[in-house]
């Protein structure tokens, strides 16, 4: 499924105005355009991932649904995911898919199914298990994920967790090159402080008042209001790009944002050795101005960058570099382009610590959840605890 690309066009473009040649490696993370069959099994991947959600029940395993239930999307996103990792060129990228949908799948999928966890409200609410769900206020992994990303960015969740970044860089993966760019759309990008209003609104509820039928109203229409754009965006992919929900609509996304500006991550740019050549804002799923932005400040420093690397990796004059709490401990440290792909062959020491690092938290998540699932009572019994435990009931 390889894309008729776009990637040659700009290179010929590139060739026949004579300004400016990038050679094929430099075009590897631009968007490509792919047959209308790729794009047709995309959408039905999309559209199976969302009957899943609707509709639990099909085909059983134990008595457990496992085609036609909530799981669906995220085996949508290892079968697709599979097939970004060997296809992609960047190995940064690569490392980041990779990486991404081993979590979706041990931390969103496996642990989830094997290890039923009813949360306080959102459990509840669905009927359904949601540990490790980091998409509800209130858990220990939503406050983990705060933190990790007031020191490391956004990226943290949507560049390398989110179960959305997971499935829209997987199986919305034909739809990069309809990303919506320029001045009006990057205005826009105001909307989901409104989802973000809303979404304080909830967690003040849950944390003022225990479950009751109003808060249960409210905190359902939020959950509406969250999940309905979740879903029609997969489908609006097509003219938006695959990215719409992140950028405009997750009040998720704006919280993360808003620690991508207090905390430490930013993306230092270089205007001296700047050579103009756009590739770092063509390649941004975001429509983040890079150069715009980088020129008047000196650096790329808002909430929307979820850290996804590719304008870094492919400035093909190293003026893009990566910051974070790493280069408070070590000035010297510069995660430009070529620190950051050096990092990510399979066989260079670097990559070898994190994937130790990863398969350790992997490990102590697995441990948590058998822990308290199996040591402090029933779901439901744990709940109340839970509930109780912050409300003060
Ligand atoms: S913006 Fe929201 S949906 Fe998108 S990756 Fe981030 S947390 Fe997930
Ligand atoms: S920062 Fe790099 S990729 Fe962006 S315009 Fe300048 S040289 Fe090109
Ligand atoms: S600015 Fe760079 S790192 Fe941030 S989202 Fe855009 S391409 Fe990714």
């Amino acid at each position: 499924m390889r894309p008729t690309t776009a990637t040659a066009g700009e290179t010929t473009e590139n060739k026949t105005n004579g300004s400016r040649i990038m050679p094929a490696s430099r075009q590897r993370s631009l968007a490509g355009r792919y047959s209308i069959v790729t794009q047709a099994l995309a959408l039905a991947a999309f559209g199976w991932a969302f009957f899943g959600w609707v509709n639990e029940s099909y085909l059983y395993w134990f008595e457990n649904p496992i085609w036609l239930n909530r799981y669906t999307e995220y085996a949508m996103i290892l079968a697709f995911g599979v097939w970004r990792i060997s296809a992609e060129e960047n190995p940064y990228t690569k490392k980041r898919l990779a990486t991404l949908v081993a979590i979706v799948t041990v931390l969103w999928w496996l642990i989830p199914w094997l290890i039923p966890f009813y949360e306080p409200y959102a459990g509840h609410m669905i009927s359904q298990p949601v540990f490790p769900s980091l998409h509800t206020p209130g858990t220990l992994t939503f406050f983990l994920t705060l933190g990790l990303v007031f020191l490391f960015g956004r990226r943290v969740i949507c560049g390398w967790g989110c179960p959305c970044v997971g499935i829209r860089e997987s199986v919305g993966f034909p739809f990069r090159s309809r990303t919506i760019t320029g001045p009006t759309a990057w205005k826009w990008r105001h909307v989901k402080w409104i989802f973000f209003a809303l979404y304080v609104a909830a967690a003040y509820a849950i944390f003022r008042w225990a479950p009751n039928s109003w808060t249960s109203t409210f905190l359902g229409l939020f959950t509406l209001l969250v999940v309905i754009p979740y879903f029609a965006t997969f489908f609006l992919s097509p003219i938006t790009g695959n990215r719409f929900y992140c950028r405009y609509l997750c009040p998720y996304g704006a919280t993360f944002g808003l620690l991508n500006k207090v905390g430490f991550f930013r993306i230092d740019f270089n205007k001296e050795t700047c050579t103009d050549c756009d590739l770092c804002e063509k390649v941004c799923d975001m429509g983040i101005p890079v150069v715009t932005i980088g020129k008047a400040e000196g650096r790329v420093d808002t909430t929307e960058c979820m850290g996804c690397g590719r304008c870094v990796t492919e400035c093909p004059s190293r003026s893009l570099a990566f910051h974070d709490i790493r280069n408070m401990a070590f000035p010297a440290l510069r995660q430009d382009g070529r620190m950051l792909k050096e990092s990510s062959g399979l066989a260079s020491p670097l990559f070898l610590r994190h994937a130790a690092i990863f398969a350790f938290m992997m490990l102590t998540v697995g441990l948590m959840a058998g822990w308290f699932f199996t040591s402090v009572g029933s779901p439901a019994e744990l709940s109340n605890n839970l509930v109780g435990l912050v409300c003060g009931h």
